[in-house]
């Protein structure tokens, strides 16, 4: 057997013209398009290539784009009054600030700042408990493009046993959320657990948040399957790889994601998501 490849980029792609469709049409009505004001704090190269593809997203789909570009020598002072202006100026929809942010900056004071009804990653605390009471709004980007995803994808995610490994507040916690929502029993697997190989045995579905090249191992798949890889781990040869061994996982799921070209342009696509609902959110207002 070999698994069906889900094409996240193609998925991204159709859920970004849509997005696209929307906006064209608000437009058209006399309304104004969606604002995304981002931060990039500090000179990280692999944020800077992020926030580059939330711009050219962005620009795809017609949201306005504001870049605020910080050194890393900024104060967490600074940086709090930048937030406030951001709740507080009316044309700002959504505040999205990279990460990871210089150590002398507290990420998660920096994160409950955001107005919960600009943020558009699915970060705030407020938001999360939204997921979490089953109201959601705005949703974490890489969970809710998961269950995109798989939704586009045809699967029907009632009853089955899911099982998510990592627990991080912006990705396993919300996705284990998401599961829940979507009618999967979910267990959530993390660095303590015992033993993760006796868990993934079981699971109809796997979604790997770990963050660790090849953690995954694919005799742990169980048969028919449904394998999602969150992971993006850097090989030492410079290449991209997810967290599950893709090779011999194939061999034994019914659908699989590639990394590159899986969750990551839903991660994206999600946000574009987000960023027209907070617009249209706050118009209901
Ligand atoms: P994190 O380091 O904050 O969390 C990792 C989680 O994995 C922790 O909960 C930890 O307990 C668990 N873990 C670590 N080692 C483990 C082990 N041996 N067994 C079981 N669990 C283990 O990372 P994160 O921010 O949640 O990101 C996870 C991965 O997802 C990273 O590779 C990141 O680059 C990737 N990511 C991808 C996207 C995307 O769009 N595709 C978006 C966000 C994050």
């Amino acid at each position: 057997m070999s698994a069906h490849i889900i094409d996240g980029k193609q998925i991204a792609s159709q859920l970004l013209d849509d997005i696209k469709s929307s906006i064209d049409q608000r437009l058209k009505s006399g309304k104004r398009a969606p604002c995304l004001a981002v931060v990039l704090v500090g000179d990280d190269p692999a944020s800077a290539i992020y926030v580059r593809n939330k711009q050219i997203a962005c620009e795809k789909v017609g949201i306005v784009s504001k870049a605020h570009k910080l050194p890393s020598s900024i104060s967490q002072t600074e940086l709090f009054s930048l937030i406030q202006q951001l709740n507080q100026d009316p044309s700002t929809d959504g505040i999205l600030v990279q990460s990871p942010l210089p150590h002398h900056i507290d990420e998660t004071a920096i994160l409950a700042l955001i107005d919960p009804a600009k943020d558009v990653d699915g970060f705030h605390p407020y938001n999360i408990g939204l997921l979490a009471v089953r109201q959601p709004q705005l949703r974490s980007c890489t969970p809710y493009g998961v269950i995109k995803m798989l939704q586009a994808s045809g699967i029907n995610l009632k009853g089955l046993d899911a099982v998510v490994v990592g627990v991080s507040n912006h990705v396993g916690r919300p996705m284990g959320l998401e599961l829940l929502l979507a009618g999967c029993t979910v267990t959530s697997c993390h660095r303590h657990t015992k033993d993760l190989a006796a868990h993934l045995l079981r699971a109809d579905i796997v979604v790997a948040a770990a963050g660790k090249a090849g953690l995954i191992k694919g005799e742990w798949i169980k048969p028919g399957a449904i394998v999602v890889d969150i992971g993006i781990n850097r090989l030492p040869d410079g290449k991209l790889a997810g967290d599950v061994e893709f090779e011999v996982a194939k061999q034994r799921a019914a659908y699989i994601t590639p990394v590159p070209g899986g969750v990551g342009p839903m991660t994206v696509a999600t946000l574009m998501e987000n960023t027209l609902k907070a617009l249209e959110l706050r118009e209901q207002k």
